[in-house]
């Protein structure tokens, strides 16, 4: 069973799409990665869908990764004694620490350190930036605002405060209690929301250790500041546009959008494009012509992944969503013009910031050009060889080899990976003839095609690629 697009797909499950039938069929349609959100759903479900991943991954012989989204410290309004009021610009309106019924003048806001950080002059959004108010007055445990854009708001809803760093952590109680779910159900990646500073990277990384990789979410502009940093500390990130375009104009997300695949090309960190890829589809069974666009753009700009989230988890057409998905990758794809795009946004090697591995890819995707390879075959522990050579969005498909369960479902994130579980190794001539016995089964080469084959000695001990070797299968 192999794929032939580079770009992969990564699908949110929630109600509408937590059957074990539906994930198969969401899985031969183009999934690559399955999304499980901790922002819903209990630890049940979510082992529920997991069990169901991993017999679909076990069914078809192709490692699968799953992704676990923590929600981070999602900040909230308390609630209101009518459910709702309607604030009207102009209005002063009150937050305050202490618990009360909210109404038209006052309502809770349980977060101390957002008080601790307020100052006069910030801009608080509600509702996803529906309504907008401006501080005035402060203190430890209220702030008097003046209603800048006006609206309904009811119980429980969102509270941005783009323009200050909050001095919170990226990981709640609640999210470390779904960390310890999210690892014993067996995730590859954990998805970490409202990324403020490296730091808070590290914070997770602390726990974690090596159990899963961590996606880094930008979804903050304090991030984005500290862009190099944060994609440095992270081994894959998302360009979260829903939080993100609510923390900053929607204009400016784009531009963004286009920086942060770029930076994260450049380092070889896998990156996601997110949210509102094909939002129309959560009620009509076809997208819109921008949602297409938009899907499209994302793979020329070559970013690793493309990713629904609504339209897979709580709309009517899930299937319809990523096997549209895939339909538009495909295209882009096989349009000349694609690899065009793919060659001039690379960016080059360079002498005093190669590596031994980067120069023994960057001469991989030289042989494989020239000598028109029908596959890129890469050996690996860590998956740090695999992530190298898909660094280079070389014009053969990279097919992966680990004797590591983890790592291969890992790196089925990683752009033009075709991730495989084998035996271990203990040879360079065994890796070339398992290299080319597997371009043959996966149907990657015929019988007298070239492939390049690259690897690290010695074998086990990752970030060792130094070994490039040319056959013919
Ligand atoms: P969320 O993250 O769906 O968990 O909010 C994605 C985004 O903000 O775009
Ligand atoms: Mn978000």
């Amino acid at each position: 069973m192999r794929r032939t697009r580079n770009a992969k797909i990564v699908a949110t499950l929630g109600p509408a799409s937590s059957t074990p039938e539906l994930i198969e069929r969401l899985f031969l349609a183009g999934v690559d990665v399955f999304r499980l959100n901790f922002s819903h759903g209990s630890a049940d479900e979510h082992r529920a869908r997991a069990q169901a991943i991993r017999a679909v991954e076990a069914a078809h012989g192709r490692p699968i990764a799953i992704l676990a989204d923590l929600q981070g410290p999602k900040l909230r309004v308390g609630t209101f004694a009518d459910g709702a009021v309607q604030l009207a610009a102009g209005q002063p309106f009150r937050l305050q620490l202490a618990e009360a019924a909210g109404d038209a003048h006052a309502v809770t806001l349980p977060h101390p350190e957002i008080f601790a950080a307020l100052q006069p002059g910030a801009e608080l959004l509600l509702d996803d930036g529906k309504l907008r108010l401006v501080v005035e007055r402060c203190d430890g445990a209220s702030a008097d605002t003046r209603v800048a854009v006006g609206g309904r708001l009811s119980d429980h809803k969102g509270v941005n405060v783009p323009g200050v760093a909050l001095p919170i952590s990226a990981l709640t109680d609640k999210d470390r209690h779904d960390l310890a779910t999210a690892l014993e159900l067996g995730a590859d990646w954990i998805a970490l929301s409202f990324v403020q500073r490296p730091e808070d990277v590290h914070e997770l990384r602390a726990l974690l250790g090596a159990r899963a990789g961590i996606v880094t979410k930008l979804e903050k502009p304090a991030a984005v500041q500290r862009l190099e940093e944060v994609i440095d500390a992270s081994d894959a990130v998302m360009v979260a546009r829903g939080d993100l375009g609510v923390e900053m104009p929607a204009e400016q997300v784009p531009p963004l959008q286009k920086r942060i695949v770029r930076a994260c090309r450049r380092r070889g960190r896998p990156v996601i494009v997110a949210t509102q890829m094909l939002e129309s589809m959560i009620a009509s069974p076809v997208p819109t012509r921008a949602e297409a666009s938009d899907v499209a753009t994302a793979v020329y700009d070559g970013a690793d992944a493309v990713m629904l989230s609504a339209e897979s988890a709580a709309g009517r057409y899930p299937l319809e969503a990523v096997q549209i998905m895939n339909r538009i990758v495909g295209q882009v794809e096989a349009d000349p013009l694609y690899r065009q795009f793919l060659d001039t946004s690379h960016s080059p090697n360079v002498p005093g910031e190669t590596d031994i591995a980067d120069a023994v890819c960057c001469a991989m995707r030289r042989a494989v050009a020239l000598l028109q390879a029908r596959a890129i075959v890469c050996f690996t522990h860590s998956g740090h060889t695999s992530l190298r050579a898909a660094r280079e969005r070389p014009e053969a498909p990279i097919l992966s080899l680990t004797p590591l369960r983890p790592t291969a479902r890992r790196l089925a994130l990683a752009w033009g990976v075709h991730s495989l579980h084998v035996e271990e190794v203990a040879s360079v001539e065994q890796i070339v003839a398992l290299a080319a016995a597997l371009a043959r089964r996966e149907a990657f080469a015929q019988p007298g095609d070239t492939y390049v084959a690259i690897a690290g000695m010695p074998f086990g001990k990752s970030g060792t690629t130094n070994l490039l070797r040319v056959g013919v299968a």
